[in-house]
């Protein structure tokens, strides 16, 4: 640590600790679990997405497997030179949408390293349990396609047929070598392929897709968490989204999924409570033709609306949700409106990186006059509003990801379930303290998140099992101990 900090670089830090994970993986594991907080901004988001920027120039030794165009027909043989037999969880993706930096081709390998990292860390899934793995069907962006360190092909994106058919190729192959049992991740795929492939392969593979599945379970996790500290239930909520791409449209869907399981009302009826804008204006009945299939559900009856003020002033929702990657789009008109009509009004600004935040926690509490319950994507500082001090959470994927995958892991799962997501959702809600919420903050700090890791995985087994969905048997009595028994620890031995 004392050689880490003394880098201020935060790129030279990640460098670091890259070479540390090839040199001692231990130390690794036992540095990143130790000093989570500090560590988890290097080798995850923002630091990660700088490096995968400049992935090309500071390569030193492939981290993962790579799987091109070139290799179609071959996709098996490639799989089978990866030195580990065993494997657990897969993360893949083809570079399309990473982060919020856009198409990064082969150079978003980053990615599925870092999360694979988390998963191990905070999940304890075994690191030879691990694949990260980049599909390179080419890039779309002319910088790297004229950067001579650039990584992978040289040609713009396949797509359609060619494209699906490698990855179908791939998702036979990762069946054949591994069986039903292994995860697969997907990971920063553009929307237009990661609804159609989650979709496609949910019914033949145990996948998840974390911008879509991932996200969603954490949010709906902090909402439940916001209405435990505001009083009333989902379904008492009315519901505003910008943003209708994967992250907004996955959140609204699990919402109405999770208000549909405790009313009985049909998820229909549910979906009737969430409204969406998207960089069009508000989704209504009138456009559902043009709409994408995946915001279709969500486009209701009413006049057409352009702005997100008109949408907030007409709809006067309960909870604003911001999934739109444009910063500064709650702006204080839109926020005192929300202050106007709400006692308690919950924002949640969720686009990354930083600058992106629709508004940062200063705005959030100063233009409600502190009665904001907030939380964001990406972390701010604690902020002091008229003698109080409000902690802000932090959404992040990291809460649940790790948990969910050692739950799906340890039971055996062969597929995944909507109901092992809320089943995630409600398990990270209750670790939410009133000494938590003391301070305005829905989640849980990071220091616990082994402990958090450990529960959600209970609940996730849990519920596989109640589906029949798990194949390991018989069922352990005690989940939660079992989980925690399974948990890879980078102990180092006393030979004393
Ligand atoms: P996406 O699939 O590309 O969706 C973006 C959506 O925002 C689209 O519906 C788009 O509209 C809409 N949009 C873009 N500009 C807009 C504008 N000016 N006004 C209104 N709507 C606008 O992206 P995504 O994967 O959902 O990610 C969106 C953001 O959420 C990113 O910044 C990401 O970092 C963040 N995120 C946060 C978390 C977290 O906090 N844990 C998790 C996942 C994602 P069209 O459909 O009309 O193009
Ligand atoms: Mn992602």
């Amino acid at each position: 640590m004392h050689n880490l900090r003394s880098y201020t670089v935060p790129l030279h830090r990640y460098i670091a600790m890259m070479d540390l994970q090839e040199r001692n993986e231990r130390l690794f594991y036992k540095l990143l679990i130790d000093n989570v907080e500090e560590l988890l901004p290097v080798v995850y988001t923002p630091v990660v997405g700088e490096a995968c920027q400049k992935y090309g120039s500071i390569y030193r030794r492939p981290q993962g497997l790579y799987i091109s165009l070139k290799d179609k027909g071959k996709v098996l043989e490639v799989l089978k030179n990866w030195p580990e037999r065993s494997i657990q969880v897969i993360v893949v993706t083809d570079g399309e949408r990473i982060l919020g930096l856009g198409d990064l081709g082969c150079q978003g390998m980053g990615i599925p390293v870092g999360k694979l990292s988390l998963y191990t860390a905070l999940g304890g899934v075994r690191p030879s349990a691990c694949l990260p793995i980049t599909i390179d069907v080419g890039t779309n962006n002319e910088t790297l396609l004229n950067d001579e360190y650039y990584i992978g092909l040289r040609q713009r994106r396949a797509t359609g047929e060619e494209y699906h058919e490698l990855l179908q190729e791939f998702m036979n192959a990762v069946k054949q070598n591994y069986g039903e049992k292994v995860l697969v991740q997907f990971e920063d795929f553009a929307n237009h392929n990661a609804f159609d492939l989650l979709a496609k392969y949910s019914k033949s593979h145990l996948v998840f897709n974390d911008d879509i599945q991932g996200t969603a379970s954490v949010v709906l996790a902090g909402l439940l968490a916001a209405l435990r500290m505001i009083g009333g239930g989902l379904v008492d909520q009315t519901y505003l989204f910008l943003g209708a791409g994967e992250a907004g449209t996955g959140i609204a869907e699990l919402i109405a999924l999770e208000m549909s399981k405790h009313t009985e009302l049909p998820v229909d009826d549910c979906r009737k409570k969430i409204w969406l804008v998207d960089s069009k204006g508000l989704l209504v009945e009138s456009r559902k033709e043009s709409l994408q299939h995946f915001k279709k559900p969500f486009a209701h009856e009413h006049e057409e609306l352009k702005t997100l003020l008109e949408a907030v002033q007409s709809i006067k929702p309960t909870v604003l949700i911001g999934t739109s990657g444009v910063g500064k789009t709650f702006t204080q008109e839109v926020i005192e409106a929300m202050a106007s009509f709400n006692e308690k009004p919950v924002i949640f600004s969720l686009s990354n990186p930083t600058s992106h935040s629709e508004c940062t926690a200063e705005e959030a509490y100063t233009w409600s006059k502190g009665t904001a319950v907030f939380a964001s994507g990406s972390p701010f500082d604690p902020v002091e509003y008229e003698g109080k001090t409000f902690v802000p959470g932090q959404s992040n994927n990291a809460y649940v990801f790790p948990g969910f995958g050692l739950g799906v892991v340890i039971s055996g799962a062969i597929r995944v379930h909507d109901d092992m997501l809320l089943a995630a959702s409600e398990a990270l809600a209750e670790e939410a303290t009133q000494e938590n919420f003391d301070k305005g903050l829905i989640f849980p700090p990071f220091t616990n998140i082994r402990k958090i890791s450990a529960s959600i995985a209970a609940k996730v087994a849990a519920k596989a099992y109640d589906l029949g969905l798990a194949s390991r048997l018989p069922r352990p009595d005690d989940l939660v101990k079992y989980a925690e028994s399974c948990m890879y620890t980078p102990l180092y031995r006393s030979y004393r």
